[in-house]
């Protein structure tokens, strides 16, 4: 067993240790990460007087309660060791693997993101965004979510100003996630403690609303015991509980409806937990028998499931003493969702197996972080690929649309469809958590018919988009078929590069696929411009074909951008004013990515944590970066034979390194090296590039 540097630290490995053992977790490698966290963190204490490696274990902890693998623990006990305690990810990849290393990386990418003065609401949506990009896997979010529960749990030692500063954060940004990932008990508590340090005057009107309410928890027995008794007496085997709404969601609603926080219906609730979904709708009927419901307050989240895989029935009825009160009644299943997430109900159910953890973190607006949200939310279906990954669409998609919700590539080779086992047609519509397994196969793309069928926009948009692109193929291939006669009529070819220099700069194009473009769509006539290409030709416009192809380069603005990182903004640094193509380094800091050059003092200050560090690129304005992991087998042209085959697919070579070694892995192959490729290329490329790199001598896989 693992003994710790201080006794303070015990008990909360105790009960960790017993956490991992009932989920069946290995204990061998959670304990050395617990010893090589104690070692890291030795001598450093928190505020509040603990030793540092105390949060580490109560963070762990957290994150075995919402159904975390072995890795992942281990992730959460290193977490602040690169960021707090100096040590480097090439030290935790060759203890623990590449696996945790890059967890704990993005942990350390997250920690270095805050919105300093800026208004953390006004800036919710990008910082949302950036924490999830920079996470870079939503097990790092789940882990930084459980971080900042257990610094809210001991926030009291910290100064009111910056206090109220990371509650303001957390309800812009972590709450919203955590509700995301349909974690409600971490939601909730997250929610409730940074609502006490954001905004201690409003958390308090609300505790004095509800106690003016008066008797609430006496008025909530005596409604839990008629309920109780009446369900019992009518053969419904069913667990009553009351629940008085947290006081951040109380705050949040009556804001929203612009009344008295008091005033609310659904302040005081009873919960009941029945043993399946039959005896849900019995338990709301009796619910109805014995109190008189409101109507249009019956809301069917079974049936409906929120997004976040959310599932009860709502009623509003008049409970004792003409009071309002909200019901909710789910199965025990249902129950377990709601307060921890559905990945941590399918760790559960299926012991030993990774949780899957639903990855659609963005697509997130804010009245849905409302309680009410589902309210809004009743035109959507959910429903669940073979993996268990969430899918959500809108009411009425057909299996068509869930295929290209799950790629577009997937959508385009559909051939056919399985709900729930059942082999359906194309144009089937799918129903509330139904399990959708797409058949795909070799087919000539999407047929165009699908477009009747399909509700989505992406659906939609890639069908259309893949037809407009073979329209326009055919024409390319029907314009050079045309040039090429009329060229040979002179004496002249398309294959010869000089002639075809010389036809772009002749029609003023850009390059000979918009000339073929042209010649299809009958605004240039090629026999028309051929001729003024002919040694004969009258003198009128002169064509210099010994000058260089139009360059389009120059014209290009350039951009900086992270490889890794699409959609993420960088902003270029005030202090040394970065312009192409001087070399760029960046860093995550307040609120953002920043590029410096690669030799500002700034950015080359001592204080600077390695994970904060990003590779920045200039790429060109419409171009965006791709990473490739390669497998090879080295020789020594491996790295030119890459340069070369992205060069000639078109993209442009940014950087190539093998990834750092895993020094004392068991697991590192030694015939074999991974290869990291940054390439800058037009989205409509990224195929080509792979394809070509593919090719390339010695590289055995691509990812
Ligand atoms: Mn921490």
């Amino acid at each position: 067993m693992t003994a710790l540097a201080h006794p303070l630290s015990t008990a909360s490995w105790d009960r960790l240790r017993s956490l991992c053992g009932e989920r069946g977790l290995d204990l061998e490698v959670i304990g050395s990460a617990v010893a090589f966290a104690d070692r890291a963190h030795a001598g450093q204490f928190r505020r509040s007087g603990e030793p540092y490696v105390t949060h580490a274990l109560e963070v762990a902890a957290l994150v075995v309660d919402v159904g975390a693998s072995t890795a992942m623990v281990a992730a959460a006990l290193l977490h602040d060791t690169v960021e707090d305690a100096g040590v480097t990810l090439g030290e935790i990849s060759a203890a623990f693997g590449d696996d945790v290393a890059s967890m704990v990386d993005g942990c350390a990418k997250v920690a270095a993101v805050h919105p300093s003065a800026a208004d953390a609401f006004a800036e919710a949506d990008r910082l949302r965004r950036l924490f999830v990009a920079l996470a870079a896997d939503p097990r790092v979010v789940v882990v930084k979510l459980c971080d900042r529960l257990h610094n809210l749990r001991t926030i009291d030692a910290l100064e009111p100003a910056k206090a109220a500063r990371i509650g303001r954060e957390t309800l812009a940004v972590h709450a919203p996630l955590a509700h995301r990932l349909g974690l409600g008990a971490i939601k909730a508590e997250l929610e409730d403690r940074a609502f006490a340090v954001a905004d201690p005057d409003g958390y308090d009107q609300v505790g004095q609303a509800i106690d003016e309410l008066g008797g609430v928890h006496e008025w909530l027995e005596d409604a839990r015991n008629r309920l109780g008794a009446h369900l019992a007496a009518a053969g419904v085997a069913g667990e009553v509980s009351g629940r008085v709404k947290h006081r951040w969601s109380v705050h949040r609603k009556a804001v929203r409806l612009g009344i008295e926080p008091g005033a609310l219906h659904d302040l005081l609730g009873l919960r009941v937990v029945v043993p399946d979904v039959a005896a849900c709708y019995v338990a709301l009927a009796e619910v109805h028998r014995l109190w008189t419901p409101v109507d249009g307050r019956l809301k069917d989240y079974i049936d409906r499931p929120k997004l976040n895989a959310y599932q009860s029935l709502h009623t509003t009825v008049t409970g004792p003493a003409g009071r309002l009160l909200e019901v909710q009644i789910r199965t025990a299943d249902m129950h377990a969702i709601a307060e921890h997430g559905a990945a941590a109900h399918h760790a559960y159910k299926h012991p030993g197996s990774e949780p899957r953890w639903v990855g659609r973190l963005l697509d997130l607006d804010a009245d849905d972080v409302d309680d009410s949200a589902g309210d809004h939310r009743s035109d959507e279906v959910f429903v669940l690929s073979p993996k268990g990954d969430v899918i959500t669409l809108p009411f009425g998609a057909c299996v068509v649309d869930a295929a290209y919700a799950i790629h577009t590539d997937v959508g385009h080779r559909c051939v056919g469809a399985k709900l729930d086992g059942r082999l359906v047609p194309l144009h089937t519509r799918v129903t509330a958590g139904q399990r959708v397994e797409i058949v795909t196969g070799t087919r000539n793309g999407p047929a165009p018919e699908w477009l009747n069928w399909v509700v989505t926009s992406k659906a939609r948009t890639r069908i259309r988009q893949f037809h407009a692109r073979r329209a326009k193929e055919r024409a390319r291939a029907d314009g050079r078929e045309r040039l090429t006669r009329a060229l040979r009529d002179v004496g002249l070819r398309l294959d010869d590069q000089a002639t075809v220099v010389a036809l772009v700069a002749a029609a003023g194009l850009g390059s000979i696929e918009d000339v073929a473009e042209a010649v299809a769509g009958g605004r240039i006539v090629p026999s028309t411009l051929v001729r003024r290409l002919a040694p004969d030709a009258e003198p009128e416009p002169v064509v210099d074909v010994d000058a260089p192809a139009p360059s389009r380069r120059g014209d290009d603005p350039s951009v900086a951008a992270v490889a890794g990182l699409p959609g993420v903004d960088v902003r270029l640094a005030g202090c040394c004013t970065p312009e192409p193509p001087v070399p760029l380094r960046g860093f995550v800091s307040a609120g953002g990515v920043v590029a410096h050059r690669a030799d500002c003092a700034t950015a080359n200050a001592p204080d600077r944590a390695p994970g904060r560090v990003l590779a920045v690129h200039w790429i060109r304005a419409d171009r965006s970066i791709v990473r490739l992991t390669l497998s090879a087998v080295p020789h020594p042209g491996l790295f030119a034979a890459i340069a070369a085959q992205a060069a000639s697919a078109g993209a442009d070579l940014l950087a190539v390194q093998r990834r750092p070694a895993r020094a004392d892995s068991p697991t590192a192959g030694a015939s074999e090296v991974e290869v990291e490729v940054d390439v800058a290329v037009r989205p409509e490329r990224r195929r080509a590039v792979r394809a070509a790199l593919a090719l390339v001598e010695g590289v055995r896989s691509l990812r």
